[in-house]
């Protein structure tokens, strides 16, 4: 029985190290030969392991050994080339060594002093991401951990700039500074906007759902509509979020023209870009960000399209002064000397500790360089204009939406007369199907009532002869439903 009463020595955790390692690198290696999707029942995992810690310190290989054999079976395999679920969830080697270092390092960049380079390294990756995305240098940027908590930050942001106006910050007077506060975003709009208002008190009730135009994405006529409705009954339209790349299909709101709206009517401006964010590298996909200039803040997660590990979204904000007003609490024992000369991203954002996540992104921004970057997410796109072309071309595969990027939401319909009960039966079966194969995992949606099969394509792993393969599940599994 091992004793395990001092830390792990650097010699024991460099053999053990090298061993993981190697370990990781096979795994990159034969991912392939795995199924995607485990077949583990709810409880199971749960069930081979003890329901109580080890008293006693255990032999790492032992450790080790029930990974392989109890954990890695229940794993979803994400950065299988196979994977065309949800969205890309990009690793990449240099982002996992990157976050190697972060986890050896171990520090935690609440303050400047607590880690000068944590805070320093990460301004200057915003500032070359804002750069690459074309961004002006009116943006700031600051690392969020999902899309979700940046949303939820702009929209406290907004709260409060909406309360200070009226004379009273929600900070100093509560909840009830914002009453009759409403947000206006698509019915296209990713949950984590609704859940976000639900969190800064707007309340379902203060989300107003704008309709949308045969692309999906939001009219900006209705927006003005519904804020001049809301005025008129006693609401305090507040904000607005946009989205570029919605989750279902990767709609596009017109930016350019919500912004007309919103500087007109005085509401922030939040876009969310969690996953097409990283298509602004191209210059040619930047007509889809047409007027990103003028919005009040802008998230897009390099942890679901641009090879860094999970978790990495970043947020630029035009008036940073604004954000921190809104976060900036200042306790005696977080002052330091330098606070007049630096940024302390603890007030940036809901938590105070903050994770070296800049550095697995200097990682893999200088890994690839831009033209290594761009040429990878253009593979990407062209694989997914192949794969909207091929259900075009297939009889019986109906495409429901356009794909301005990597999304592609179509279905089988064998025939013209089959209602949405008998349809939705038959594109669940082949989903079943495929996924039972373990070769490609994929999920579905819902486009007004028609259920349908949603694939996108962006892992890092992905190349044009997975996605032929996954075709060719395709064609057979329509076979075999009839
Ligand atoms: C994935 C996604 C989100 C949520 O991202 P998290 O980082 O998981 O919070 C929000 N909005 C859109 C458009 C997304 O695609």
């Amino acid at each position: 029985m091992p004793t395990h009463d001092a830390p792990m020595s650097p010699d024991e955790f460099r053999r053990l190290g090298h061993q993981l390692v190697d370990w990781m690198a096979d795994y990159q290696a034969t991912i392939r030969d795995r199924p995607v999707q485990p077949s583990t029942r709810p409880g199971e995992v749960v069930a081979a392991l003890p329901g109580a810690p080890p008293e006693h310190g255990e032999d790492f290989q032992a450790i080790l050994s029930d990974f392989e054999r109890t954990i890695m079976p229940a794993v979803l395999h994400w950065n299988h080339p196979g994977f065309f679920a949800y969205f890309p969830a990009n690793t990449s080697g240099p982002g996992i060594l990157g976050e190697m270092l972060s986890a050896t390092l171990g520090v935690n960049g609440m303050l400047w002093e607590t880690c000068p380079a944590a805070t320093e390294l990460e301004q200057v990756t915003m500032s070359w991401l804002r750069q690459l995305l074309g961004l002006p240098d009116t943006f700031t940027g600051v690392l969020q951990d999902t899309a979700s908590t940046s949303t939820l930050v702009a929209l406290l942001q907004a709260r409060e700039r909406a309360a200070r106006k009226a004379g009273a910050p929600v900070n100093d007077a509560g909840f009830a500074a914002g009453a009759g506060l409403a947000v206006y975003t698509s019915a296209e709009a990713h949950s984590s906007v609704v859940k976000g208002a639900r969190i800064a008190g707007f309340g379902d009730a203060g989300v107003r759902l704008v309709p949308t135009d045969d692309a999906l994405g939001m009219d900006p006529g209705a927006l003005t509509r519904l804020i001049h409705e809301d005025r008129a009954a006693g609401r305090r339209p507040c904000a607005v979020v946009t989205s570029v790349g919605t989750t279902s299909t990767t709609a596009v709101d017109p930016l350019a023209a919500v912004a007309d709206v919103a500087e007109e009517e005085g509401l922030f401006h939040h876009c969310d870009a969690a996953l097409a964010g990283s298509a602004a590298i191209l210059p040619e996909m930047r007509r889809h960000f047409a007027g990103v200039e003028r919005v009040d803040s802008f998230v897009f997660n390099p942890h679901k399209w641009l090879f860094t590990n999970f978790d990495c979204s970043l947020q630029f904000v035009r008036n940073p002064g604004e954000l921190q007003q809104t976060f900036a609490i200042d306790p005696e024992y977080l002052k330091t000397n330098v606070d007049g000369q630096v940024t302390n991203f603890r007030d940036w954002g809901i938590a105070l500790g903050r994770r070296f996540r800049a550095l697995k992104l200097w990682f893999v921004l200088r890994y690839h360089g831009v033209e290594g970057l761009r040429s990878q997410l253009r593979a990407h796109l062209d694989l997914a204009q192949d794969f909207a072309a091929w259900v075009d071309a297939t009889p019986g595969l109906e495409r429901l939406a356009p794909v301005p990027l990597i999304t592609i939401c179509f279905r089988y319909r064998p025939r013209e007369d089959l209602d949405e009960a008998e349809s939705e039966r038959l594109n669940r079966a082949i989903l079943e199907r495929i996924r039972g194969t373990g070769r490609a995992y994929f999920t579905h949606t819902r486009l007004g009532h028609s259920f349908c099969m949603r694939v996108a394509i962006g892992q890092t792993l992905t190349e044009a002869h997975h996605v032929e393969e996954l075709k060719g599940l395709i064609r057979e599994a329509m076979a075999s439903v009839g």
